[in-house]
């Protein structure tokens, strides 16, 4: 048989062999393989009579629905190309991602309506909104309006190489960027797996894996988990968007097999109160990454949950996870590797880089770089960011600070923009954090570098204390000299209510360092 060049042939091959097995489930609803493939010939071949042309991109506008992976998949099976918009910006930053992607057709889901409407004037291009089950919308409701078309699978072609997907990076650290990526790049880890390279155990897709998808499908997270069900032919419970209440029932009544969360997302499910009562014995895996994990969260979350542990790194940029510490490596007493966040996946290379670009010994900190077919195609409509990103050799530079060790695990320390330099030695916010999240009166941490006319940066230490406890800067400042280095350690700590965060809990460090660089010049703000 021929290599899938997209998830387009292997959906269509599911529905041919396993047409019955569902494929999606959302609220009570089931939709099969078989449904999937058709619904997405109909939306194909509807977006064809709307004038949409290969390379084209239209846009998503709404929570979590598998009929957006439906209408993902029509897209795709014509050449256009998706683009989920995170719904929790506001209203001009979504005006800003619609005209930037160019989207002439814009499917919205329930609750969408108003923001939409607010914002066309400043969206000249979108001509054509479509509902999917959006109640607030009058417009042309989607079920209605692919069932008008055909079911026959449209005469396109889709190569390895064309665009699939348009995901915007999070904007952790400034606006956000349309990274694309090609079919190619979305189905690279069966790729790696056909070269004969080895598959690690808990990637292995096991007939009848049932996968939670809570996570947004804005992020590559949650696009990612409903494609790589897809592929694998399993099903993707969905949920519009993360709920620890229903994640609890779910788990302990649905038979789900895999979850991949947040660490924040890790964090509200242990502090639920039916946590304790909750039957986790059905669960094989939760997979984690998105930003640092603190080793005390993880270290309460193995105990509690007690299911095997994979975290994943990746960006946008590399089509998710690139390197991932197995279930194996999760040893939280005295284990090193505890910190790590694994080896690269098949088919991923790994190098870590000085400012200059060459590369550096074991065990010396730079910046990542990775190469593999799983690496974005560039920046949508940006050669100089997507140059300064990716060499000529295939090269990213992620942006992050990290290490190597002789058995091949990557550390990571933080993104190289939140590194503190401070009376010249580097500080990388994330070990500080962990030091002072290990104080029992700690609830959420983060620490940034603000100016200091001797040191150069100084090390703030910004903490949400838990609710009813009391907690000085002397105090905080003294436990974290227990466990760091001196230079390591706060000078100062900000007592605050709650930290900023983006929604994929990220730590919005350049919002805490804002107030204090007004006026100044740091490298990277
Ligand atoms: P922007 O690029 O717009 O600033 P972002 O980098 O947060 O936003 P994403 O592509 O969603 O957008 O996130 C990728 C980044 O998340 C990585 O570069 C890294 O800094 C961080 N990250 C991912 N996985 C992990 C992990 N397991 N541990 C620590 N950090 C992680
Ligand atoms: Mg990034």
């Amino acid at each position: 048989a021929l290599a899938a060049e997209s998830f387009c042939d292997v959906v269509r091959d599911h529905a041919r062999v396993q047409g019955d097995v569902i494929a999606f489930t959302y609220v009570g609803e089931e939709i099969s393989f078989a449904e999937l493939d058709e619904g997405a010939n109909r939306a194909a071949n509807g977006l064809a009579a709307l004038g949409v042309k290969p390379g084209e991109r239209v846009a998503f506008l709404g929570k979590n629905h598998p009929l957006y992976f439906e209408a993902f998949l029509g897209a795709a099976r014509i050449g256009a190309v998706m683009t989920p918009v995170n719904w929790r910006l506001a209203a001009p930053e979504v005006a800003y991602i619609l005209d930037n992607c160019q989207a002439r057709v814009v499917f919205i889901g329930e609750g969408f309506a108003e923001v939409l409407s607010g914002i066309r004037a400043d969206c000249p291009l979108v001509e054509q909104v479509i509902g999917i089950d959006a109640t607030d919308f009058t417009g042309t409701d989607y079920r209605i309006w692919r069932d008008g078309f055909s079911a026959t699978p449209p005469a396109h072609r889709v190569r390895a190489e064309d665009d699939a997907l348009q995901l915007y990076t999070s904007g952790t650290t400034g606006k956000p960027k349309g990274a694309v990526m090609t079919h190619g790049s979305i189905l690279s880890s069966r790729d790696a797996t056909a070269s004969g390279e080895e598959m690690r155990g808990w990637q292995e897709p096991i007939p009848g894996d049932v996968t939670l998808l809570a996570m947004p499908c804005f992020h590559i997270s949650g696009t990612g988990t409903g494609i790589g069900t897809m592929v694998a032919g399993t099903n993707s419970i969905v949920l519009p968007e993360y709920d620890p209440t229903k994640a609890l029932d779910l788990i302990a009544n649905f038979n789900i097999s895999k979850i991949f969360l947040v660490p924040a997302a890790i964090q509200i499910l242990l502090n639920h109160p039916r946590v304790s009562e909750t039957d986790f014995s059905r669960l094989k895996y939760i997979t984690y990454g998105a930003s640092p994990i603190p080793l005390e969260l993880m270290r309460e979350a193995m105990r509690v949950i007690g299911c095997g542990f994979v975290q994943m790194y990746g960006m946008t940029e590399t089509s998710g996870t690139i390197v991932a510490l197995d279930p194996e490596d999760h040893v939280p007493e005295g284990s090193p590797r505890m910190r790590s966040v694994g080896k690269p996946l098949a088919g991923v290379e790994l190098k870590i880089i000085d400012e200059a670009g060459n590369p550096v010994p074991v065990g010396t900190v730079g910046e990542i770089a990775t190469r593999s077919s799983k690496n974005m195609r560039g920046y949508w409509n940006n050669p100089d960011a997507t140059a300064s990103t990716i060499d000529a050799e295939g090269w990213l530079r992620t942006g992050d600070a990290g290490y190597l060790d002789e058995d091949g695990y990557l550390y990571i320390h933080d993104r190289v923009k939140d590194m503190i330099i401070s009376g010249g030695e580097n500080v990388y916010p994330a070990e500080v954090e962990n030091a002072l999240y290990s104080h029992p009166k700690v609830a959420d941490v983060a620490v940034i570098g603000v100016p200091d006319p001797k040191w150069g940066e100084a090390v703030k230490a910004c903490v949400v204390v838990k609710p009813g406890e009391t907690l000085t800067e002397a105090e905080l400042i003294a436990h974290a000299r227990t466990l760091i280095a001196g230079y390591k350690c706060p000078k100062t700590v900000d007592f605050i209510p709650a930290l900023p965060r983006n929604p994929s809990g990220k730590i919005l460090r350049r919002e805490l360092r804002a107030p204090y660089w007004v006026g100044r010049d740091r490298a990277v703000n």
